[in-house]
């Protein structure tokens, strides 16, 4: 086998890499991105990931989702402006909007697995330009033939369970053996992999690989994927690398659940909430 090219992405990497804001920027300087996702039933996912969105920097986000969803979003979220997406029987349906002004876009958080959501992702495949994040439910029944035929970036953000469906192996093969086929998948794809974890794997269309090790078993809850697409959008929105943007992205994610669980609260009640209200700590120790 050849020797692999992988790096820990460490917190002195974050300190070089992390977006700054300069005295003179505004909202267009820090990107402006849309997430996609939530449905009748799930409506709390792109809540989160829009609020993670927010809180890391993003200068204007803009979430997406089911017209009956917003109502109860809204209100939670004041700084975010609102896309109504066609419903059937709450789930999105209908064609893909028109993103082509956003610098950064995240789909699938809470959206579901019905079948006719199938023609709005496969609409924001073909359509979307800027760096396209698919999460969770994004990841189930994604058509990869058109993943790999995107000109533009795509960046996967799956745990092993949505791995090992994408890949068609076992989720034991994923865990036994995730460098290698990361890095298989990836170039197979040409996808930026997240392949998510303990540690988490980021992989490059051309196999390089950086690791996170940050973060801890209180992040082992529903919602902190949520979160983690959220920060990983506003990162690749504001950093050239797209390498270097996840790594930061995870890195910021797994060390609010450390300083968390040292200063306020326990692995076993943090919440992906909590996550979200603890990064301007973690941003702080940055400045
Ligand atoms: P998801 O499974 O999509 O909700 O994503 C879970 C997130 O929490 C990912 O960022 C994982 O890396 C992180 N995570 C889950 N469990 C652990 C753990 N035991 N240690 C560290 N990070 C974890
Ligand atoms: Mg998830």
């Amino acid at each position: 086998l050849p020797k692999t090219d992988r790096k820990v992405w460490t917190r002195e990497d974050v300190k070089r890499a992390l977006p700054i804001r300069e005295a003179n920027s505004h909202k267009g300087s820090h990107g402006k991105g849309v997430v996609i996702g939530g449905s009748k039933h799930m409506p709390g996912s792109i809540a989160m990931s829009a609020r993670a969105a927010l809180r890391s920097g993003s200068g204007l986000i803009t979430i997406a989702t089911v017209d009956s969803a917003i109502p109860s979003v809204a209100p939670f979220i004041q700084e975010a402006t609102y896309m109504g997406l066609e419903e059937n029987d709450g789930f999105a349906t209908g064609q893909a909007p028109d993103l082509s002004g956003f610098d950064g876009v995240a789909f699938g958080m809470g959206i579901g697995r019905d079948p006719d959501t199938r023609g709005l992702l496969e609409g924001v495949l073909e359509k979307v330009e800027a760096p396209l994040l698919i999460d969770a439910d994004g990841l189930y029944e994604l058509p990869l033939d058109q993943v790999r035929a995107r000109r533009n970036p795509t960046v996967l953000t799956p745990h092993p369970g949505e791995f090992a469906r994408l890949a068609e192996v076992s989720i034991s093969d994923v865990i036994a053996h995730p460098f290698s086929l990361s890095r298989q998948f990836a170039k197979e794809y040409g996808v930026y992999l997240v392949l998510k974890g303990p540690s988490t794997i980021i992989t490059s269309p051309d196999g390089e690989q950086l690791v996170d090790t940050s973060g801890n078993a209180g992040l082992a809850k529903g919602g902190s994927g949520d979160v983690l697409s959220g920060v990983l959008l506003a990162m690749m929105m504001q950093t050239d690398s797209l390498m270097e943007a996840l790594a930061n992205g995870c890195f910021l994610h797994g060390s609010t659940a450390e300083h968390l669980t040292v200063e306020k609260h326990s692995m076993t009640d943090l919440l992906a909430n909590d996550v979200i209200e603890g990064l301007p700590v973690t941003f702080r120790t940055f400045s």
